[in-house]
């Protein structure tokens, strides 16, 4: 137990019923740790650490609110885009393939029924026979790689901003927040007479429910 001496409550003006937030918070926090293990395709297992918190009504009234989420850098959807695309493409890249096994034999066709015209050798019409479908699909290809890789980058770049402006919004507003109200929590004392909390040097009771605006707002009113 704290050994200083207690501030008195706001409200009922007496110290025997008051305790530090932080202790009574942890009295009613319960912490623990499981392991678990996973074994993968080859049979190794590894195991891992999995955090577990419970809390009593108490405990949970009492809690200081979640640290703000970090905004997620699109690069990190990006490249899991990109890897499934490369996937696609090396699982599909064979199936379009197959249309040329076509062409192949229509070259030969093509070759039997226009023996020699006007003396152009037959391995010239072959060659334009299978030749300049596979330049207009290597093209069309080209072309729309080209165009998906302008629409990504456009779209990469709208995201990015839209990223840094919610970092800076993180940076300079939501994180400073919090950490402040994170302060003004570890300094906080609660009245189990008046199931109340207050800052000692602020000297004002505030309720259990509204304890988080309090947190947030030191000019909050009831
Ligand atoms: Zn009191």
């Amino acid at each position: 137990m704290d050994t200083t001496a207690l501030p008195a409550c706001p409200k009922c003006k007496q110290t025997d019923q008051i305790q530090k937030v932080t202790s009574i918070y942890g009295l009613n926090t319960k912490e623990w740790y499981e392991t678990r293990t996973t074994t993968d395709s080859d049979g190794h297992t590894s195991s891992y650490r999995e955090r577990h918190e419970a809390h009593t009504q108490l405990g949970l009234k009492l809690k200081m609110p979640n640290q703000p989420a970090q905004p997620t850098h699109p690069g990190l959807w990006y490249g899991i885009g990109g890897f499934v695309a490369f996937i696609l493409l090396v699982t599909l890249c064979p199936l379009a393939l197959i249309p040329f096994s076509f062409i192949i034999p229509l070259a030969g066709a093509a070759a039997a029924f226009v023996p020699t015209v006007q003396g152009v050798p037959t391995w010239l019409i072959s060659a334009a026979v299978i030749g300049l479908p596979t330049l207009c699909a290597i093209a069309v290809g080209v072309g729309l790689l080209v165009w998906l890789g302008i629409k990504v980058k456009q779209r990469f770049d709208r995201d990015m901003k839209s990223y840094k402006d919610k970092k800076v919004v993180w940076d300079r507003d939501e994180m400073p927040r919090w950490q402040a109200a994170k302060n003004r929590w570890d300094q906080l004392y609660y009245c189990l007479r008046d199931e109340t909390v207050f800052i000692p040097s602020e000297n004002k009771a505030v309720t259990l429910d509204d304890m988080v605006k309090y947190l947030y707002d030191p000019y909050y009113k009831a």
